[in-house]
């Protein structure tokens, strides 16, 4: 170790499918519980428009982990060429049927539908992926009960590992829609002082340095290199981008490994919680729609 090399950290790495099989095995209970009480199991619809493998294999492995805590799910294939108005009606139909609670539209659309437009016809009651403006605006308010799958994800893995938030410095790097602004809010809601980075920003290693949780949400592969890192952050990579046939997060895990005192891996990491969270909206949708 050279005299400017920090002292080696433990590092914990997220077994992220085991996490989530254990919130999964809770939810799977409440279910039981209310299905034995005489109530149907919760409902989610999943719509998928064009025949993207990678989406093609989200939607089974979505139907696949409602399956496994007996909750329902249907499902819509809908050609890349169907048109916006289309996609609308069945959106229309599924918010007017009783019997779903939870409605996904995956994405990425075909470039002739606007995600907006989709996101605003889905029932805020049933908005099981939170991409409602209504349930943004309920996040930025304080009063979200449905919340963004993945950032609902990280929040729960930043707890499991009783990570303290209150006066931490978190720094977010990434301002989408689904990651950056709503893993933001929810980090200041739990009184960390937060940064958020883009595209943009300046001397973004720098600022990277100063943060006790760092949370990368880009998509470039192995883009946060180990002395981006505080000895002893928390790091979650949410970034996956296929790399030579295998998924690479933004972090560089390998370099970060004995720095940071978290690390959250590519695979196994918060793919997994954020099925995890999609089940949980879910079944809260149903619970909320039925009053049970
Ligand atoms: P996105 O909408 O493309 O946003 C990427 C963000 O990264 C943007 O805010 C962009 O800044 C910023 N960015 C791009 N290049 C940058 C750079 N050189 N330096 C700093 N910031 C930079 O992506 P997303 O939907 O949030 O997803 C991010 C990644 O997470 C992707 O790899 C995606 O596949 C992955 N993801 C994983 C899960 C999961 O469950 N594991 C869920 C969702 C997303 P500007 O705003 O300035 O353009």
């Amino acid at each position: 170790m050279s005299e400017t090399e920090p002292a080696p950290v433990h590092t914990q790495v997220l077994d992220g499918l085991a996490l989530a099989n254990e919130i999964r095995a809770e939810l799977a209970e409440t279910i039981a519980q209310l299905v034995a009480a005489g109530s149907r199991a919760p409902c989610l619809a999943v719509v998928l428009v064009g025949d993207d493998p990678a989406s093609r294999s989200y939607i089974k492995g979505k139907k696949r982990a409602c399956a496994r805590i007996g909750m329902d799910s249907t499902e819509h294939l809908l050609p890349e060429s169907t048109p916006q108005d289309k996609l609308l009606g069945l959106i229309a139909d599924l918010n007017a049927d009783d019997g779903i609670d939870g409605i996904l539209v995956q994405l990425p659309l075909p470039k002739h539908i606007s995600a907006a437009a989709v996101a605003e016809a889905v029932d805020p009651a049933k908005d099981a992926d939170a991409l409602h403006p209504t349930t943004s605006g309920r996040l930025l308010a304080g009063t979200a009960e449905l919340i963004s799958c993945t950032p609902l994800g990280i929040m729960a893995v930043l707890d499991h590992y009783s990570v303290p938030l209150e006066g931490a410095r978190a720094v977010v790097i990434g301002r989408s829609n689904i990651v950056g602004k709503p893993i933001a809010l929810l980090l200041q809601q739990r009184n960390a002082t937060v940064t958020v980075c883009h595209s943009r920003t300046r001397d973004l290693a720098g600022v990277c340095r100063e943060a006790d949780i760092l949370v990368a949400a880009v998509g470039r592969p192995r883009m946060v290199k180990a002395d981006w890192v505080r000895p002893g952050a928390a790091v979650i990579d949410v970034g996956v981008t296929e790399v030579d046939g295998k998924l690479v997060g933004d972090v560089d895990f390998d370099a970060v490994l004995g720095r940071a005192s978290l690390l959250t891996p590519s695979r196994r990491g918060i793919g997994p919680m954020t099925i995890t969270m999609l089940l949980r909206n879910t079944l809260l949708a149903y619970r909320n729609r039925k009053a049970l």
